[in-house]
């Protein structure tokens, strides 16, 4: 077969099936011209958007999640032949998500986004008060991965446009279909005109999004376009969310249920065929349970059917690029010492991409299958002795998206959890908080910076502004011109009585501050 993305000529993309080699349509690469005027475009409906309320923008995005369940077997079957993953798989980690999400944001974001009261102490004695109102930003541009082609941009439109921006949608070249069925489910449910388009392309059409005059950027995708995008954005000044790769590891402590943490471990590694940015991509095992720990992984793994269609756990990976980069890395760890207790190789006898799930002891800490991301279905284990040593090999990664703690003991992994250097740590759990749209999702170290999900994905969405009142419009500031010696006597009483706080210390000075309004 050959690649999966064909650009015919410069301005069309062929794109394959992964798990049989057919084609599925063509879309057109938006050339830099028309992305600009798609922004444009975007720019002109935004402030009609945003007059609506919250429970007027809440109702289209309900309807437009009713189509969605109402078209949810069409979805998922459109997914799966994009991505090559289990329609079921498509529906359980894109489908279920996202309308969970919808739901959420569509009742929450105007108590989320509500505005809000600061205190100012001893100001407020001098009839001040301040307060945030939450701005939306204007035109968001999403520039989104093929690995969750549903999921990731779905969620981050949903959230834009609940808090009343506008939204131009670059998703990967390899999964446009998925982004154009995201435009129909909208039209449907009647979001106005030019709130919400989908520009297919490629890296080209990607950059031409951020530099085409949006007011912020939230990428979905590698470090290295992730570097790309915010070279770009600097020249503009344009604020971006930058949500990048893993290297995510599991930690099973030695009072773990050690067949709870097996299965999870195995659907941590493999679900998605382990293209998720938070799969479980290094399993640090306590050395008294390795083996049993070991035993039972490769138990669960050998009952995984891997191919094409519904009736399968692990379908096709989406690329032949991908695929290639997992069977390097899983040739360099052996060529140095690993040992494969299970896969290991390509599937032979289908046409498409498939790649064994693959079990991995013998790894130490310097082989590419410990140090990049593999992004497919290969679980390495390996041993530590002590929850100082786990942590050490845990957080020894450029990367820090997610990290799992898996113990009977809550406080010990609680205690863990703090000192693992990821933007969410899961105790007893994998890679599944992405699915929860009330908690944030993000990185540390080179999995990015920025979050989305929950409130503070929302307040990325918004400009904050301060608003600050004088209920006193009559009187001077006592800090105001002229700096007489009464003045600078204040300012002495100020600098030592006022800035404590205390109403009792600061009250000797209001007989020089009413000298001083009146001077
Ligand atoms: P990628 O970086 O190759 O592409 C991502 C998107 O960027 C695509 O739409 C692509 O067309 C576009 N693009 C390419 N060059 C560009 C440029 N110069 N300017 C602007 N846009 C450009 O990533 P991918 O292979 O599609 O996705 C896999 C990667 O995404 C993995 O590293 C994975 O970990 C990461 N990912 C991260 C998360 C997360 O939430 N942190 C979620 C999913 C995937």
């Amino acid at each position: 077969m050959a690649s999966q993305l064909i650009e015919s000529d410069v301005t069309e993309i062929i794109s394959i099936n992964p798990s049989n080699g057919e084609e599925i349509g063509r879309v057109p690469i938006t050339s830099a011209a028309d992305v600009v005027k798609a922004v444009r475009i975007a720019h002109a409906a935004q402030p009609g958007w945003a007059k609506l309320t919250f429970r007027e923008r809440a109702r289209i995005i309900l309807r437009a999640r009713e189509i969605v369940l109402s078209d949810v077997d069409e979805i998922a079957t459109l997914i799966s032949r994009e991505t090559g993953k289990p329609a079921p798989e498509a529906i359980s980690m894109e489908v279920v998500p996202t309308l969970d999400l919808m739901y959420y944001f569509a009742r929450q974001t105007a108590r989320l986004l509500k505005q809000q009261k600061i205190g100012l102490g001893l100001y407020s004695w001098m009839g001040r008060s301040s307060k945030i109102v939450y701005k939306p930003v204007g035109v968001v541009g999403v520039i989104s991965p093929w690995n969750f082609p549903w999921a990731t941009p779905l969620d981050e439109v949903v959230m834009a446009l609940m808090a009343g921006n506008a939204v131009v949608l670059k998703p990967s070249e390899l999964t446009s279909f998925s982004a154009l069925k995201i435009a129909d489910v909208f039209k449907r449910a009647q979001l106005p005109s030019g709130v919400l388009q989908i520009i297919t392309g490629d890296g080209t059409t990607g950059a031409a999004l951020v530099a085409a005059g949006v007011d912020k950027i939230m990428f979905t995708g590698s470090v290295a376009t992730g570097v790309r995008v915010a070279e770009t954005a600097a020249k503009y000044l344009l604020p971006v969310v930058l949500e990048l790769g893993g290297k995510d590891p599991m930690i099973v402590l030695d009072d773990a249920n050690i067949t709870n943490a097996a299965k999870a471990a195995v659907w941590g590694a493999f679900a998605n065929a382990g293209q998720a940015c938070a799969s479980i991509e290094r399993c640090y095992v306590h050395e008294s349970i390795a083996t049993k720990f070991t035993d039972e992984v490769v138990k669960q793994t050998q009952l995984l059917r891997t191919g094409p269609g519904t009736e399968v756990d692990i379908g096709a990976m989406t690329t032949e690029r991908q695929l290639l980069i997992v069977d390097d890395h899983v040739h360099d760890a052996v060529a140095n010492g690993a040992k494969v207790i299970i896969g290991g190789k390509q599937q032979k006898g289908t046409r498409g991409w498939f790649y064994e799930p693959t079990v991995i002891t013998n790894v130490n800490q310097s082989m590419r299958l410990m140090r990049a991301e593999t992004f497919g279905p290969v679980l390495p284990i390996t041993t530590f002795t002590s929850d100082e040593e786990a942590i050490l090999l845990a957080n020894d990664s450029i990367y820090g998206l997610t990290a799992s703690v898996f113990t009977s003991n809550i406080s010990r992994g609680h205690r863990i959890a703090e000192q693992l250097e990821a933007g969410t740590v899961m105790v007893n759990e994998v890679v599944y908080t992405h699915a929860l749209g009330q908690t944030p999702w993000g990185g540390v170290k080179q999995s990015g910076y920025g979050r989305t999900h929950g409130r503070l994905g929302l307040l990325e969405l918004v400009t904050p502004q301060h608003i600050h009142l004088n209920r006193m419009p009559f009187l001077p500031d006592a800090w105001w011109f002229r700096y007489s010696p009464l003045a600078n006597d204040l300012f002495h009483g100020l600098a030592r009585r006022f800035t404590t706080g205390s109403v009792l210390k600061a009250a000797p000075l209001l007989p020089k501050i009413i000298r001083r309004l009146f001077e």
